[in-house]
């Protein structure tokens, strides 16, 4: 039904149109394949325009089952890689059954084989659920253009199957943490360092209190983490500093955790008079908890992929995804995407193996769910 090359073929043309988020003119060059790469299938294409620099979104719809609530497949045709990754650091390349290739991890690949699992859909006349695949432009910095649509389409779904990159030699992914982002402002009192030192009140100084306090939020045991990932501050040796600014991260695996710990991040409290801490954030992508339905859905895909002849295995990892977003709404599974590793290095790359087993599971998802 599938085949390997032919797959493989496919997504190096889909790779090697560069698409970095913030080159919404290279993303459109793409969607312009992906649409033309649907000609004579039984659907309906969607191209939603780009907003606040990002490229164009494209909903693809299966002429049958669309009276009910169905299949919606995510995608990101968005990369990390900045232009020119495919001439330098990271050409296409095949080493036996390893392809190389900027995005053809995350998430190239796992679109590709989405795309061939609706076609071999559509020539069997499509199963009992119709079928909307979703391809977004903005998945790499957060989805800020897609996200309503994302919530929107989730809405109308029964089941979400999100093809971002299978993990660690094939597991899938049933839960994710939800992720937080913040930016604290420390404002303190400028002096000379020499002259007036007990003048001054160093947001500095404060900014070691405030990084503590934050990572010390961080709990193992409940699965949360909290990373000062940026701090900036100061303007001279000889100067008590004024300001500084940390750019915090935040992951939890619940939606209380998220809350609890929301609060005592906004709440920040100065440890200095005279220091003010302003903070704002929030959640940028809520907890993507597994519900029964997703755990229904998880094992009738085990099911199907013991057929097929290979273990799934379900993990829950602190990456985000869209499948966050969707979670809440309908059952949702990720990582369906192709094996491999080196997502957003230069040394990213896919287990050729994988496509064909791998398009063959979306393929009897789309056949079999109902
Ligand atoms: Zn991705």
């Amino acid at each position: 039904m599938f085949e390997q090359n032919a797959i493989l073929a496919h997504i190096r043309r889909w790779v090697e149109i560069e698409s970095p988020t913030e080159r919404p003119d290279q993303v459109n060059r793409l969607v312009d394949m992906v649409m033309s790469d649907h000609t004579g299938l039984p659907v309906t294409l969607e191209r939603v325009p780009g907003t606040d620099g990002c490229g164009d979104h494209l909903i693809v719809r299966s002429n049958w089952g669309q009276d009910k609530p169905g299949i919606l497949v995510l995608s990101h045709l968005d990369t990390v890689h900045p232009m020119g990754f495919l001439a330098g650091r990271l050409p296409w390349r095949e080493e036996g059954p390893i392809a190389f290739g900027p995005g053809i991890y995350d998430m190239k690949s796992g679109a590709c084989i989405a795309h061939h699992a609706l076609r071999a859909a559509a020539a069997a006349g499509g199963g009992p659920l119709g079928v909307t695949h979703l391809y977004v432009s903005d998945e790499e910095i957060g989805s800020p253009t897609s996200r309503s649509l994302i919530e929107a389409l989730g809405r109308q779904a029964k089941y979400v199957l999100v093809t971002e990159p299978a993990r660690d030699g094939g597991k899938i992914v049933t839960a994710r943490k939800g992720v937080g982002r913040f930016d604290v402002h420390i404002r303190g009192l400028a002096s000379h360092a020499g002259a007036k030192p007990h003048e001054g009140r160093s947001a500095i100084r404060e900014l070691g209190h405030v990084i503590l306090a934050l990572e010390g939020l961080c709990d193992e045991a409940r699965g949360v983490t909290v990373t000062v990932g940026v701090v900036q501050g100061g303007t001279k040796a000889n100067v008590i500093p004024e300001e500084a600014v940390a750019a915090v991260d935040l992951r939890v695996p619940t939606a209380e955790l998220a809350e609890e710990l929301c609060g005592k991040i906004l709440g920040l409290k100065p440890k200095t008079e005279g220091v003010t801490i302003t903070v704002t954030g929030g959640m940028n992508r809520p907890p993507f908890e597994q519900t029964p339905a997703a755990k229904a859905l998880f094992e009738h895909a085990a099911q199907q992929a013991a057929e097929i002849g290979f273990e799934l295995i379900g993990i829950h990892t602190g990456g985000g995804s869209d499948g966050n977003f969707t979670a809440p709404m309908a059952a949702t599974l990720d990582g369906l995407g192709v094996d491999g590793k080196g997502a957003h290095t230069d040394y990213e790359q896919i287990d050729c193996r994988t496509i064909v087993p791998r398009a063959e599971l979306l393929r009897r998802l789309m056949m079999t769910l109902a």
